[in-house]
């Protein structure tokens, strides 16, 4: 059995008093809950970590170097996440692709400095608006999931999340359809490249925009094993709904 996964991503948002919402959510979860990871700012790793010690939570970082330590003035590198006491790291996401220019070798490198620190990489893919209205929708997946993703991938070292950079932050959220058509894209790949075995035990996540309104619907995809949620994960009220629609999915 897949394990299901609600990861809140809180981007550059959240100070301290924010870990109230950590402990805001722990009564609100159901009592089955999936797998839950918050990524709060870097800042709040190590505090995040121990707030959510001996909780159902767990903690994750945004983004990790592609480096495992040096001359990188600003930067955080996986250990250091690990050592702060988080288990799982954001890369690829399309904000950093975008603002940043991080290509699919750059993530492939991060995933491999995540797993060498012993973290699960979130690896995030997903088309632009233009390319689902050139219909390359699947190409552009097909593309970034073979380059961004290393060798070795395991259900333990990682999880995709496919994130339509169009659906990030908008409101809009493709149809059912359109998201059954790539994770089921998304999940024949990772079988013909790693197996059957192996393919079928990683968790496929949905991000864009996704609310207690439509989580219900987005649940309902045989190859949608949770989400990757930016907003809706920065309120214990609004996130407490997801997870509980991913519960009974
Ligand atoms: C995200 O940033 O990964 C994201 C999915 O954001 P939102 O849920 O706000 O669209």
């Amino acid at each position: 059995m897949r394990r299901k996964l609600a990861a809140g991503n809180w981007k550059m948002n959240g100070s301290a008093s924010a870990l109230a919402e950590l402990h805001a959510l722990l009564p609100l979860l159901p009592e089955m809950p999936p797998d839950i990871v918050i990524c709060p700012p870097a800042p709040l790793l190590y505090r995040a970590s121990a707030a959510a010690q001996g909780t159902p939570i767990s903690i994750g970082a945004q983004d990790c170097h592609m480096q495992q330590s040096g001359a990188f003035t600003g930067d955080v590198s996986a250990a250091m996440i690990a050592d702060a006491g988080a288990t799982h790291v954001i890369v690829g996401h399309s904000e950093r692709r975008d603002a940043h220019e991080e290509s699919n070798g750059d993530v492939r490198a991060k995933a491999r400095q995540a797993w060498a620190a012993g973290l699960t990489a979130i690896i995030c893919i997903g088309e632009s608006g233009d390319d689902r209205e050139a219909d390359n929708t699947l190409d552009i997946i097909g593309g970034q999931l073979s380059g961004s993703l290393p060798d070795h991938a395991t259900a333990a070292n990682t999880v995709i999340a496919y994130e339509p950079i169009w659906a990030i932050g908008t409101g809009v959220v493709p149809t059912l359809d359109q998201i059954v058509e790539v994770h089921d894209f998304i999940r024949d790949r990772l079988i013909t490249r790693l197996g059957g075995e192996i393919a079928d035990g990683i968790p496929l996540l949905y991000g864009g925009s996704v609310k207690p309104e439509n989580a219900d619907t987005i649940f309902r995809a045989a190859n949608v094993d949770g989400a990757l949620v930016g907003g809706a994960s920065l309120k214990a009220a609004d996130f407490a709904p997801i997870i509980a629609a991913l519960a009974q999915s």
